[in-house]
């Protein structure tokens, strides 16, 4: 566990028009080890005001790294990011939360994931991936434009080499858009049709408060039991 540590921001990427990644290094080489799916609570301090807010690692453990898929929206803490400049320095506290990847539990796994909740279930995949673990993994991941589909090469990469089976879907496809794939909400008949064996798997969702609740009642109406379902919620 870390409190307060002052870390160095070393890399920023545009990865679409909403989603910057920030990669920020501990300044005291410090090697964290969270479970993949935990948080860290991201600080900016001056002298004037400080600001904390929460934010998924996308890495995998474990790291003198944390990479955070960070939608910019213009709030408090994302306007200072929008602003900030390598080499800058925040503070940061980890590992937190509940919504943990249990990747020993010798059962099959459905994500799915929301904009940029699909941050934890890349920290996991990627965990996966360094451990090499062979996941039976499904994941059903949405955004609103096709453009904001983050690390789609890489989720590609992890379909031909490592068995992940994707639905992407867009929910608000533009006019002449060049998305030919799948569109609107994930729902009930989606995962029927898409992850046939729902019902053996332990059903990981992350995402706005809207996307989450959807899910969740789509899963508990296809007979999920509540035990095997595993939620975390942010955004609008
Ligand atoms: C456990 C946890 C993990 C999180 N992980 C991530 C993550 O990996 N990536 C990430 O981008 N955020 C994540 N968040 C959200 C993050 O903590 C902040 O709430 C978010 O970045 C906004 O902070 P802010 O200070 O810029 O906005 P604030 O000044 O706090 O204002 C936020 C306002 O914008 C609204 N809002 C929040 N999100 C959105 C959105 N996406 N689009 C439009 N309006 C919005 C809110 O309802 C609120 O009114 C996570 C939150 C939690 C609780």
């Amino acid at each position: 566990m870390i409190l307060n540590k002052s870390y160095v921001l070393e890399k920023i990427t545009r990865l679409t028009p909403l989603v910057t990644s920030f990669v920020f290094r501990a300044k005291d080489g410090t090697s964290v080890d969270f479970v993949p799916g935990m948080f860290a609570m991201l600080q900016y301090k001056d002298e004037k005001e400080s600001i904390a807010r929460a934010f998924s690692m996308a890495n995998s453990p474990p790291a003198d790294r944390f990479e955070f898929l960070i939608a910019l929206i213009h709030g408090r803490l994302t306007s200072k990011l929008e602003a900030a400049k390598l080499g800058d320095v925040y503070l940061l506290s980890a590992p937190y939360g509940q919504f943990k990847f249990e990747i020993n539990s010798g059962t099959k796994f459905l994500f799915l994931a929301g904009g940029t909740g699909i941050a934890p279930f890349l920290s996991m995949l990627r965990y996966a991936k360094s451990v090499g673990k062979k996941l039976d993994c499904s994941l059903m991941y949405s955004v609103k434009y096709s453009d904001e589909i983050i690390y789609a090469d890489e989720l590609k990469g992890m379909e031909l080499e490592d068995g992940l089976r994707t639905t992407v879907t867009v929910t608000r496809p533009r006019e002449n858009d060049i998305w030919k794939g799948e569109t609107g909400h994930v729902n009930a008949d989606m995962i029927k049709r898409d992850v046939p064996d729902f019902k053996e798997r332990i059903s990981y969702i992350c995402g706005p408060p809207a996307f989450v609740r959807a899910l969740k009642d789509a899963l508990i109406s296809l007979g999920v039991e509540e035990k095997s379902i595993k939620a975390e919620m942010w955004g609008e």
